[in-house]
């Protein structure tokens, strides 16, 4: 996969780029980077990228010139039988970013990446230049390279051969559509704190149950939403049913 990111502050990226998953993706070939400074390709000498905004009011507006020029740029010489890139705006008015869309990006041969700042993007870019909008969350940042960052980190991690565990994806927060199950290591008791009797129990069967049951009660008490998916799945229904009654403590 490769991935380009445009953004006005390209020395924010090798710390995030060059460790841990996604500096082991490049070091594996799974992912390789191209960070623009899109002042590059600024409208004039004193390297200027935005201007005031028509009609007056508070805060300057990314000028168009530079981002479509450099997501050109960055195109140029691109094969046209490969897959046509997806080109994202970070931006809080986008799409609300979630592991589902992760997974979706992961399976993409390119991506670009515009990180934004300032009061906003001229409107231009968002109708002619990009095929996605993408916020982290519902909240202001002063730039897209945060956000852009946290997407990198969570496409890069589902790429095949990334994760040394490569079960561990699957079973995360999201990818199964409910909270990930609580864990525990040793000790197996701490300041008087017990291990579940069951995960001590080597009984794999059993401690699959109770991940299952963890699993739901704890994605119903902190993130109930997430289980109307499951409204017509009997099976998950009953265990919620015991779980509400307190059953399943018996
Ligand atoms: N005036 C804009 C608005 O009200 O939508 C906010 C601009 S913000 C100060 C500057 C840049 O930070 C945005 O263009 C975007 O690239 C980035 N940004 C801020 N919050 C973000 C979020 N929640 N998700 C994605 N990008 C964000």
């Amino acid at each position: 996969m490769k991935i380009d990111v445009l953004t006005l502050f390209p020395e924010m990226f090798p710390g995030v780029l060059e460790s841990s998953i996604i500096g082991k993706s490049q070091e594996k070939g799974l992912v390789s980077f191209r960070v623009v400074n899109f002042r590059d390709y600024a409208v004039n000498k004193h390297g200027q990228v935005d201007d005031y905004p028509y009609g007056g009011g508070a805060g300057m507006i990314l000028r168009p010139e530079p981002l479509f020029e450099a997501v050109e740029s960055l195109l140029d010489g691109s094969n046209p039988e490969e897959q046509k890139p997806r080109i994202i705006l970070l931006c809080p008015q986008g799409e609300r970013y979630s592991q589902k869309k992760a997974e979706e990006l992961a399976k993409q041969e390119h991506l670009i990446l515009l990180c934004g700042h300032y009061e906003g993007y001229d409107e231009r870019i968002r109708q002619h230049l990009v095929t996605d909008e993408i916020s982290i969350g519902d909240f202001v940042l002063t730039g897209g390279e945060l956000p852009a960052m946290t997407l990198i980190d969570s496409v890069v991690r589902l790429l095949p051969g990334a994760l040394g565990n490569e079960t561990s994806a699957m079973t995360d927060s999201f990818s199964t559509g409910l909270l990930e199950h609580p864990h525990y290591t040793r000790p197996a008791e701490y300041r008087g704190w017990k291990v579940p009797d069951v995960l001590l129990s080597g009984h794999h069967g059993k401690i699959e149950e109770w991940r299952k049951m963890e699993s739901l009660r704890r994605t119903l008490t902190r993130r109930p939403e997430l289980l109307n998916q499951f409204k017509d799945n009997p099976q998950i229904i009953k265990l919620l049913e015991k779980i509400k009654i307190g059953q399943d403590l018996s």
